[in-house]
């Protein structure tokens, strides 16, 4: 009875427990039991294009969870039930008669039709819903209401509408809870006489391109039944291929927001363009946006700690650096484009059909022009040779050693600085190989630990063509490099050559991520091929070939995969035509393919 509420609490983009708005809505309730769940999609574990990184990152933030629910209740941890949560949520409420749903509200374009769906069902099995904004600073759909009702495309419009909200101040964090209530009792928790749900699904394991056995999914509690958190081998992939040196999870995520907030120089005099793209171990920034990511850690608590040191800096008379260069500046920017997405839905994670993104003739086109995979009639007659490019970008072996040693850092620590994003984002698209930049997204996507988790298939039951767009600051990003919206100084670029060096004469960050090229002299790591062939013997590595190719002694480095300075010309001529040509993604031209005839 509403007297005694069973409150299930679905996790999704909040895994922690401090500053969770929806979990403290959950535990006012008074709850007489308690179950927090996670739901693993199959649909989306087997199908989504994630690197290992990524998915021991997500285990590790759901056992830290689990293991904090445990120590405030030895009865509780985070419950994962292996469906998806369309089909399982109302089995789990009528099984567990539950009276409430609560959940944080999420609103990318994917889940806002799955959250509507889940809410639609709820309803009819008569449980009550209850959701609460705590992902960003500001409601994005709050944002964008105050911006006219438009995509927020620049941090003046952000700063302006937040100005509106609060005065510009974010609320302020909650305390973590310090009890939980219990769940049901074991034999009431059990689902054995539930069946998995994976009809629908049209699920052929073989098709897929991971290995484990189907075996493993078959149960909605788990391969043990109690509930478990996944191993890395349950959802098929190999534990050591996941080698990046990041740690998820609440705890980890607390440790180091508090390790950077004891250092009160750097906090205060933080500046995004002055910190190095080349620093490792540590890096220079924060590195904590794969926690913002997973909600391990709340972005207002991001916010308010980092403000307690600029304010007490500013009473010690202490220089600060401002928005939006300083740390509040880059949790601004993650609202700008979490608020742009919330405007324009859909359309935002691609080219054709958004209206805020300018058309660019790239070379190669994105592979699913129209947001299916039906053939790529859009790809330009260059697109061999782009495909080429994109192929030895992707590898890390274009032969340019700062753009190599980055795209091998995103694929072994599924992290790169901003600044490291910005030259691979800027030369695979208007400042080299000319290649769009919803191809060099789809790679991020799968490999770095800080984009925007999609659980967007879980919606795309019916229709698993449908590209999961849960991209925010992904796809934001790539839009400003590629100034197809947000920036538009196309004739500023990015040199692979000149633009490391300055952070970086040593090669340093080279030698780390290419170790062939580690005993290169200084004045050659940043252009190999320029060594003379007796130089590249005495350091045991061969400047040759595409970087498929093997030598009989010692290593091999490829030859730059084009003339740099060739393709820069050439794609600032085209950046200029595609400018005055003025299309955009939404153009009828553009819909229909016509700007082809041109
Ligand atoms: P810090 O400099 O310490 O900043 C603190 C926090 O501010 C970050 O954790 C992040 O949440 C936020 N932030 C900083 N810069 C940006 C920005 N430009 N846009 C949005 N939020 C920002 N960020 C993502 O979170 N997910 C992505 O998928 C992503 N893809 C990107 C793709 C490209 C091509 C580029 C150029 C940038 C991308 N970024 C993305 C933005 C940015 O590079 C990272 O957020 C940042 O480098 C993360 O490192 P940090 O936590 O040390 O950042």
């Amino acid at each position: 009875s509403p007297s005694n509420p069973v409150v299930l609490y679905w996790h999704r983009t909040d895994l922690r427990l401090h500053d969770s708005p929806a979990l403290h809505a959950a535990l006012a309730l008074k709850p007489a039991v308690f179950i927090p769940v996670w739901t693993w999609d199959p649909h989306y574990v087997y199908r989504a294009r994630v690197g290992p990184n990524r998915w021991k990152f997500l285990l590790e933030c759901q056992s830290d969870l689990s293991q904090s629910y445990s120590k405030l209740n030895p009865k509780q941890k985070l419950w994962l039930v292996r469906e998806a949560p369309q089909t399982v949520l109302p089995k789990l409420w009528k099984q567990w008669q539950v009276t409430h749903l609560v959940f944080e509200n999420d609103t990318d374009a994917y889940a806002r039709d799955r959250d509507n769906e889940v809410a639609r069902l709820a309803e009819d099995a008569g449980v009550e819903v209850i959701v609460r904004m705590g992902r960003n600073l500001f409601d994005p759909d709050h944002l964008v209401r105050k911006n006219g009702g438009k995509p927020t495309m620049s941090m003046t419009q952000v700063q302006k509408a937040a100005e509106k909200i609060n005065n510009g101040q974010p609320e302020k964090p909650l305390e973590s809870p310090t009890s939980i209530p219990d769940p049901w009792d074991e034999g009431k928790m059990d689902l054995s006489n539930l069946q998995q749900d994976m009809a629908d699904a049209n699920l052929d394991l073989n098709a897929v391109h991971r290995t484990t056995s189907d075996k493993q999914y078959s149960h909605i509690m788990g391969p043990q039944k109690n509930f478990s958190v996944p191993t890395m081998e349950e959802i098929g992939i190999d534990p050591s291929q996941a080698e990046s040196p990041h740690r998820g999870g609440e705890t980890a995520a607390l440790n180091l927001l508090g390790s950077h907030i004891q250092n009160e120089e750097y906090v205060g005099t933080f500046e995004k363009p002055n910190t190095s793209p080349a620093a490792f171990e540590p890096q220079s920034t924060t590195l904590l946006s794969p926690h913002l990511h997973f909600g391990s850690l709340s972005v207002r608590k991001f916010w308010w700690d980092v403000q307690s040191v600029l304010e007490k800096r500013k009473k010690q008379k202490k220089n600060n650096s401002s928005i939006p260069t300083n740390i509040p500046g880059q949790l601004l920017f993650r609202d700008m484009y979490f608020a742009a997405q919330a405007a324009i839905g859909h359309r935002f994670a691609r080219t054709y059909g958004n209206p805020v993104i300018r058309f660019i003739d790239w070379h190669l086109q994105s592979s699913d022009p129209q947001g299916n995979d039906s053939e790529n009639e859009n790809y330009h007659k260059d697109s061999d040779e782009a495909e080429i490019w994109f192929q030895r970008w992707k590898e890390g072996r274009t032969g340019f050693p700062w753009i190599d040693a980055l795209m091998r850092q995103l694929r072994r620590e599924g992290w790169i600085h901003h600044l490291g994003r910005h030259s691979v984002a800027c030369f695979l698209t208007r400042g080299g190989c000319y290649v769009s930049w919803e191809r060099g997204a789809e790679v991020f996507e799968e490999l770095l630990l800080d984009r925007e988790f999609s659980f967007a298939l879980t919606v795309g039951i019916h229709n698993l063509t449908e590209k999961p767009d849960e991209t925010a600051c992904n796809v934001g990003n790539w839009m400003w490099l590629s100034c197809t919206a947000f920036f538009s100084q196309f004739y500023r670029c990015y040199s692979p050559v000149a633009f490391g060096k300055k952070w970086d004469p040593e090669g340093l960050f080279i030698r780390h991520h290419c170790p062939e090229l580690s005993q290169f002299d200084k004045k050659y790591i940043y252009e190999p091929w320029k060594a003379p062939i007796a130089d590249q013997k005495k350091w045991g590595c061969r400047v040759t070939g595409d970087g498929t190719d093997s030598v009989q002694h010692g290593k091999v480095y490829p030859k730059p995969m084009f003339d740099f300075d060739k393709r820069r010309q050439i794609c600032l001529d085209s950046m200029k035509n595609a400018y005055d040509v003025g299309l955009h993604g939404d153009d009828e031209e553009v819909k229909s393919g016509a700007w082809k005839e041109r």
